[in-house]
This record gives C-alpha cells, sequence and structure tokens, in this order.
C-alpha cells in the first residue's frame, strides 16, 4: 500500500479525507484568493480529531522517512519546500519536527537572511537557484526569493540599496518580480522539482502572546529580537504583501499552502501530511537493477563466497 494511504489506514481515515484536509489549504489558483478570508486558529474540527491529528503526525514522521529514502534512490525527482511567514509564527520548529525522523544526508536546509554583497551583486533569483536540491534530495528554505516581494515591497529602502539600474525600478517592479517568481517555479517544476510552498498564517493576537512568552522566559530570550517587534508595526502592509505574493504565483504545478498557525500541532499536521501526499503522488520505486547490474552483483556474491 502507499504510504498516505498506509497512514491513513491504520488510522481508519480515509484516504480522500486527508486530501479533503489539504484541499481546504491549499491554494492552486490565485483568483479570488483572500488571506483575510483564511483563520490562522483553524483546526478543520470536522474533518479530523485530535486523537487522530495525533496519530497522523507520529505516524507521519516515518513514512516521511521511507519516502525520502526512494526519493534518493530513484534519484530523478527532487522536492523543494519554501516556508514563508511572519515572525514567531514557528518556521523553525515546523521544520525541525516533520523532517525529525528524515536522514539527515538527503535534506538541505538554507536559511535566508539579509543579502550579503556578493549576493547583492547578482540578480535576486540568483542565490535561491544556488540552494536548490540537487535530483533524489529534499532542499528546505527557511525563507526563501520571496522575501523579494515581501520584506522588500514593505521598506522600500531595501529596494533602493540593491544597486538596480534606474530606469528598471517603476511601478510594476512588485508585478514583474512575481511574474519571475512563478516562471522560476514553472521551470523547476518541468526539470523534476516538486515544489511545495507553505506559508504559516499567524493572528495579530497568537504573535503577541508568543512574543511576551520570549520575554517571560529566561531560556526564550534568545529568540527575541526588537527588529521583529519593530515589524510588527508594519503588520498591514505585510499581510496585503503575502496576499498579492500567493496570488500571483499559486499554480497547481507550485501550490501555495495557507497553513493555520495559531496551534502549532496542527501546522505540523498539515505540512506534514502536504509534504507526504507530494511524495506519495510520485508513486516511488526502488529501481530494479538492470541485467549487467544482476550480473556485477552475481559475480561481487561469488567473489565474496570463494574468500578462504
Ligand atoms: P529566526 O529569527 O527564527 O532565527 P529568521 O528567519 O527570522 O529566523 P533572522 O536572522 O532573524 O532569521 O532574520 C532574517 C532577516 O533577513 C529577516 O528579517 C528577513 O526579512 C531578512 N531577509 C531575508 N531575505 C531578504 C532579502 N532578500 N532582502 C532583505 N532582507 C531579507
Ligand atoms: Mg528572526
Amino acid at each position: 500500500m502507499d504510504a498516505l494511504g498506509d497512514v491513513a489506514h491504520t488510522l481508519d481515515l480515509p484516504r480522500k479525507q486527508v486530501r479533503k484536509l489539504l484541499d481546504r489549504f491549499r491554494v492552486t489558483r490565485g483568483k479570488d484568493f483572500r488571506l483575510k478570508d483564511r483563520d490562522p486558529a483553524d483546526t478543520a474540527g470536522h474533518l479530523i480529531t485530535p486523537e487522530q491529528a495525533h496519530h497522523l503526525l507520529a505516524a507521519g514522521t516515518d513514512r516521511l522517512a521511507a519516502l525520502q529514502e526512494k526519493l534518493a534512490a530513484q534519484d530523478r525527482w527532487s522536492v523543494l519546500c519554501v516556508f514563508q511567514a511572519i515572525d514567531a509564527a514557528g518556521k523553525d520548529g515546523t521544520i525541525k519536527h516533520v523532517m525529525s525522523g528524515v536522514n539527515p544526508a538527503g535534506v538541505q536546509v538554507t536559511s535566508f537572511k539579509v543579502p550579503g554583497p556578493e549576493e547583492l551583486a547578482h540578480d535576486f533569483l540568483w542565490r535561491s537557484t544556488r540552494a536548490l536540491p540537487g535530483r533524489g534530495r529534499i532542499g528546505i528554505f527557511n525563507r526563501s526569493h520571496y522575501e523579494e516581494v515581501l520584506v522588500v515591497r514593505v521598506h522600500p529602502e531595501i529596494l533602493a540599496g540593491q544597486r538596480l539600474p534606474h530606469e528598471l525600478v517603476g511601478k510594476k517592479i512588485w508585478d514583474h518580480r512575481l511574474r519571475a517568481i512563478a516562471g522560476f517555479e514553472r521551470y523547476l517544476a518541468r526539470q523534476g522539482t516538486i515544489v511545495l510552498k507553505f506559508f504559516l498564517h499567524l493572528s495579530r493576537e497568537e504573535q503577541k502572546r508568543r512574543f511576551l512568552a520570549r520575554l517571560d522566559e529566561p531560556d526564550k530570550h534568545w529568540k527575541f529580537s526588537a527588529a521583529d517587534l519593530a515589524e510588527r508595526d508594519h503588520w498591514d502592509a505585510y499581510q496585503a504583501a503575502y496576499q498579492a505574493a500567493i496570488a500571483a504565483t499559486a499554480a497547481p504545478w507550485a501550490p501555495w499552502f495557507v497553513v493555520p498557525a495559531d496551534h502549532k500541532w496542527f501546522t505540523r499536521l498539515i505540512v506534514s501530511a502536504a509534504l507526504i501526499e507530494a511524495l506519495d503522488r510520485l508513486d516511488l520505486r526502488m529501481p530494479p537493477p538492470d541485467a549487467a547490474a544482476e550480473a556485477a552483483l552475481a559475480a561481487a556474491r561469488a567473489k565474496l563466497e570463494a574468500e578462504p
């Protein structure tokens, strides 16, 4: 039985139910997409019980590990998971939990920070291209090329620092960048990269609670940054930029998942299920050895067995 069916089976969760759960958060078409219609505290209670969710998440770790092994053995497809979110939405924790059972040798995580001089000397997709996963590998982007239409859009002074020729910077720049991103992802999909994009959708109230928790607990002080608090002042501008980015780049070959982030367990569940579903659809199998390989294996066995 295939991966998702397997997990669903052990929990009496029909495969269709898992798909329905994911469909609730999957955006493959930008037209009519409104971030405001999405509830950051949603846990889809009518589609899955907390107990089923708990089991699905626990089983998901093992399934993902098994699927990643096949992905690597097959060596044709690659998987790119993009994580974008407002601060304190739980990107790091989600990546850590969802990938916890997977062989680290097959996964690469890239955290995109403020670009340095070498990065600023190139086009904006340059550093993302360099960090793409090769065939058989899973690449995680913790922030990504989307920052170029998010933080840069919210703070025009960053754009001013990018040393673009003046005549190329006009009102249409965001539209052009979004189209470049959509084209880039279409290209990747046609090259055999499964592109999955996750927006962890946190509410303003929950962000405040998490910031306060960081201040309350000395163990969490390292996580607190005054810069994050400053970004909170631009809440509406960020929401508008996310809305525009998701609407312009959602596609069947590069879907966005607008994942409710007020409840961490639910965020992890949806990300894990989406990744498993995508790998499952590839119908990966261990490659059967060809005749020459079979002969080499038989020769190897004969040689080992002939040893004194
Ligand atoms: P954490 O705070 O959990 O370690 P983080 O992703 O917030 O994770 P930081 O080092 O705090 O990491 O922040 C990275 C910063 O870099 C963010 O403010 C982000 O907006 C910024 N950044 C990323 N890409 C770009 C870009 N292309 N242009 C400008 N700023 C960027
Ligand atoms: Mg940060």
